[in-house]
């Protein structure tokens, strides 16, 4: 059997975040918006309007075309890509076809501690278009439409990648790392689920050692990273198959199906002839400053390699657990207070790094799992958990109790000491209490005593054992430890 190499590439369009739309000045947070009250005669496509350009887009898809180590376009233009469908107001979009703003770039990915660069074809900017629902007349079970036209002319940004893509795990680190650079950059929430965030999957695959493209099939309708994983996962087998039956890959456009796990045919694809692209008559062709461009470059924010680098260089930090803290802003935000706060409260120190990241990582992020809340959007805040973190280095609480802790104050919002009075979960480090437990411990279990004096050690941690089952947990383990022997020893 003939052995194939998968080719993939992925399309991705993000909403840009600008106040107004894309070509007129309508707001552009048509979200939470009541239907159709963010439109004006030009993004309702009415005839004898002139569209504007957003100088707020432009810079910022400049901002993520040199994040994406691209080359900026001085001289740009915008092109109508002409196709007929109900929720294109004008009968057209205004894109780019031939001469995008941002071109060449690419982004390197991590898959099993490996880098691979994935080139980036270009970036380029586009507008979003209306919001259909398709629903059904209630007597007569005929289907009808709604159109919303909030959406049409919301500032979208296409990024076109290579072809560079070998497995479904790649596109997910790819697409996670994209999103990622404009999260840092604030340029898109980046949510697929909300659908500011698109991928489209260019699937093909070709016999291994083979240089020339196999017939590629486009994937949409991909609402997760989990499903874009999914689909391409489905596509290579589905296209394997196929060849190996003897059978010939169709050029087409497929749709993936969540409920059943495959893609089915939706339509042959189009040409991009079949869009009749031509230059936009109603805008000027865009002279990008290069001091402009240099202006931008001078203000991009840290970005995800950056901090990430940051946070394993000087931080110490492991790459997987600096990995999993910079993958948002806003998480590597929440980690950096927390170690702000416990640096203001008991001076430097050697070990707050990683235990901080230890706490993040482990327990906060299986509490967020649990609760589907994001953990800078939990009501623990860097500051107690910071003060958690103390309470546990000064011995005032054992480990286990700090996981009741946190597990109650991401919760409740309260800080660690309120939480740890309440529920009682302070260290005991009294001796002569201990000391009563330990003796008490001895006199209930001889045979441990006598297993003791005939030279086995281990059965002075089943006497710790007991101590530690009667304290529930509560005594300092060390202490405890030393009573016991510091007793058995008086004993013999
Ligand atoms: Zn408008």
């Amino acid at each position: 059997m003939t052995e194939y190499e998968p080719v993939i590439g992925l399309e991705v369009h993000a909403q840009l975040i600008t106040n107004s739309k894309m070509y007129c000045s309508c707001p552009a947070d048509y979200q939470s918006a009541e239907p159709n009250s963010h439109v004006c005669p030009v993004c309702l496509g009415l005839p004898g309007t002139l569209p504007v350009i957003n100088r707020e887009a432009i810079k910022k898809i400049i901002m993520t075309g040199l994040a994406l180590n691209c080359g900026i376009a001085e001289q740009t233009k915008f092109d109508r890509k002409n196709y007929p469908y109900p929720d294109l107001m004008k009968g057209y979009q205004i894109s780019q076809f031939d001469l995008p703003i941002c071109h060449d770039g690419y982004l390197d990915i991590e898959v099993d501690g490996e880098t691979r660069r994935i080139g980036i074809e270009r970036v380029h900017m586009e507008e979003d278009v209306a919001k259909l629902f398709h629903r059904t007349e209630a007597g007569s079970g005929k289907g009808y439409s709604l159109v919303d036209v909030n959406r049409a002319g919301v500032p979208l940004m296409e990024m076109v990648g290579r072809p560079d893509i070998r497995t479904a795990e790649e596109a997910r680190q790819y697409l996670i790392s994209y999103r990622s650079i404009l999260q840092y950059l604030g340029v898109s929430t980046g949510s697929m689920e909300e659908g500011s965030f698109r991928c489209d999957a260019n699937v093909s695959i070709r016999p291994k050692g083979v240089s020339e493209f196999g017939t590629k099939v486009e994937v949409k309708n991909m609402n997760s990273f989990r499903a874009v994983f999914r689909a391409i996962e489905f596509e290579i087998d589905r296209q394997t198959k196929v060849l190996n039956q003897g059978g010939r890959i169709v050029q087409e456009t497929r749709g993936w199906v969540e409920a059943t796990g495959e893609t089915i045919s939706l339509r042959s694809k189009e040409e991009a002839n079949d869009y009749r692209f031509f230059p936009e008559p109603d805008l000027p062709p865009l002279t990008v400053a290069p001091s402009w461009v240099a202006e931008i470059a001078a203000l991009l924010p840290e970005l995800p390699t950056e901090r990430r680098a940051r946070f394993e260089d000087k931080l110490g930090l492991s790459p997987y657990n600096a990995g999993q803290l910079t993958a948002s802003p806003r998480l590597a935000d929440y980690y950096e207070s927390v170690l702000e706060h416990y640096t203001k409260a008991n001076g430097a120190s050697d070990t707050i790094a990683k235990s901080a990241a230890n706490w993040t990582i482990t327990e906060l992020g299986r509490l967020s799992n649990e609760a589907h809340v994001a953990i800078e959007e939990s009501p623990l805040t860097p500051e107690h958990l910071a003060e958690l973190i103390s309470l546990i280095d000064k011995q005032t609480i054992g480990s286990s109790q700090a996981k009741t802790a946190v597990e109650s104050m991401f919760n409740t919002g309260k800080s660690a000491s309120a939480t740890v009075d309440e529920l009682g979960l302070a260290q005991i480090t009294d001796s002569d209490a201990i000391g009563d437990a330990a003796n008490e411990a001895i006199s209930a279990n001889p045979s441990a005593v006598a297993d003791y004096m005939a030279g086995k050690e281990t059965a002075a941690k089943f006497l710790v054992g007991q101590v530690m089952k009667v304290t529930r947990g509560k005594a300092n383990p060390s202490i405890v430890s030393e009573l016991i022997v510091e007793q058995l020893e008086a004993l013999k």
